[in-house]
């Protein structure tokens, strides 16, 4: 389906799935784990990925790929995979062309998992990374690559420093290096951002948040845009560049062009090698979150928008933090890069710090403490006392969290019940 002109109301809904004449209007769970052939050779042309087609859910699922398609087309990209969760897609974006003995360049203000992931975990396996502040200037942008250095990786809006990336200045410096940028774009989403159109050349999300919305499925995804000429730099990517001895010598910018190389590669080693794949029946609830996607972001942002400006003037807040807010730190660069809405989540502090915070929470009683984020129902966390709970608060203000530091992430109910919810336990002593 060809739809580059067409708005994300109308991918979200069409994108990706087209049925012919009397089939399933609803794209069908093909919840298959194989698929039958007739003769060995029909199925030996899929192995040599000379015909397209499906033998092992593992490597490729119909329905997953019907629901990856939606996703590309609202980002723009050429090509999509779904993975089992936003972690596996961050790893899979990344180990595809970076690892033992590379480096990677990151901004420090990301979700704590791809924190951990690059900090700890792919350290393990001997690739380094350099963290840099989001808003560094251009040149200590630069001082942070090495010859070995594959990818540069941010956030649109980092969870939950709520950071904005200046994504022209990030994509500028990867290239200057003849790297890609790779952006999660999990809070802002295809439908108020696009990473790609911005110099971004992959994107990664995890579906678990605005895309399902509902707190139903986990999920992730990695789309390529297709255009990071990986061939400029054969000696950097190799594994793009020359033939894959694992995969019958294909060598992946060769037989399918820059358009498919990245994800063809990451399904062919990876997913067959790790196995991190998204059920058939997670991609159909994805799916069903994405028909509404539009609708429910505007809301979020709407509800967001409203409380954080009734926080603001609030006499028991002591700040509040929303790049939707003029005077936000982050205010100018969301009208450049989010015209249309940020996200759903507020961080704010309670005057009277820690105690305060959590006394504050313990009377909510439409949100709920959560460690999510990005769904249908307002939920709330205090990191000081749960996710961070074994800093003390000097290493709290090394992490950017203040101990009166509340997350919120606005739902999708009235907005006057919410603040009327949040009024009554800022009041309670
Ligand atoms: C939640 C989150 C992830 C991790 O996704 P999971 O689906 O929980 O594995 C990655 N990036 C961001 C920005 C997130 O909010």
């Amino acid at each position: 389906m060809k739809t580059p002109d067409l708005r994300p109301e109308t991918l979200c809904i069409q994108a990706g799935y087209t049925p012919g004449n009397g089939e399933p209007r609803q794209i069908p769970i093909i919840q298959s784990t194989t698929f039958r052939y007739e003769t060995s050779e029909a199925m030996g042309k899929l192995f040599d990925l000379e015909a397209d087609g499906y033998f092992y859910s593992r490597l490729q699922n119909p329905t997953c790929d019907h629901v990856a398609a939606k996703i590309a087309a609202l980002e723009g990209g050429t090509a999509a995979m779904l993975t089992g969760s936003g972690q596996a897609a961050n790893f899979m974006a990344m180990f595809n062309i970076a690892g033992c003995g590379d480096h990677i360049v990151s901004s420090a203000s990301i979700y704590g998992g791809s924190y951990n992931l690059f900090a700890v975990t792919m350290k393990r396996m001997g690739l380094s990374c350099t963290f840099v502040d989001p808003d560094c200037s251009a040149e200590e942008l630069n001082a942070a690559f090495r010859p070995n250095t594959k990818a540069v990786f941010g956030e649109t809006i980092a969870n939950p420093a709520l950071t904005v990336l200046d994504i022209e200045k990030f994509a500028a410096a990867a290239h200057a290096h003849g790297v890609p940028l790779i952006v999660d774009n999990t809070f802002a989403t295809p439908v108020n951002c696009r990473p790609l159109s911005w110099g971004a050349d992959i994107v990664t999300h995890s579906t678990t948040k605005y895309m399902d919305g509902h707190a139903a499925a986990l999920g992730g995804c990695i789309v390529d845009g297709g255009k990071f000429d990986w061939t400029k730099y054969p000696e950097k990517f190799p594994g793009l560049c020359t033939p894959d001895e694992s995969y019958h010598g294909v060598t992946y910018t060769e037989r399918f062009g820059l358009g498919g190389a990245f994800i063809t590669k990451a399904t062919a080693q990876l997913m067959r090698d790790l196995g991190a794949v998204q059920s058939p029946h997670n991609a159909f609830l994805t799916n069903l979150g994405l028909e509404s996607l539009p609708v429910r972001v505007r809301q979020h942002c709407a509800n967001a928008q409203r409380i954080a400006e009734h926080l603001q003037g609030h006499e028991k807040i002591a700040w509040v933090k929303y790049c939707g807010l003029p005077g936000d730190r982050y205010y100018e660069l969301a009208q450049k890069y989010l015209p249309n809405g940020s996200c759903g989540v507020i961080s704010f502090g309670v005057k009277g710090g820690r105690t305060a915070a959590e006394r504050f929470m313990s009377h909510l009683k439409l949100a709920s403490i959560e460690t999510h984020v990005a769904d249908a129902r307002t939920c709330c966390l205090h990191p000081a006392s749960t996710t961070h709970r074994q800093m003390n608060d000097s290493e709290l203000a090394a992490a950017g969290v203040s101990p009166d530091l509340v997350r919120l992430s606005c739902g999708l109910e009235n907005a006057d019940d919410l603040i009327a919810d949040l009024d009554q336990a800022l009041a309670a002593e």
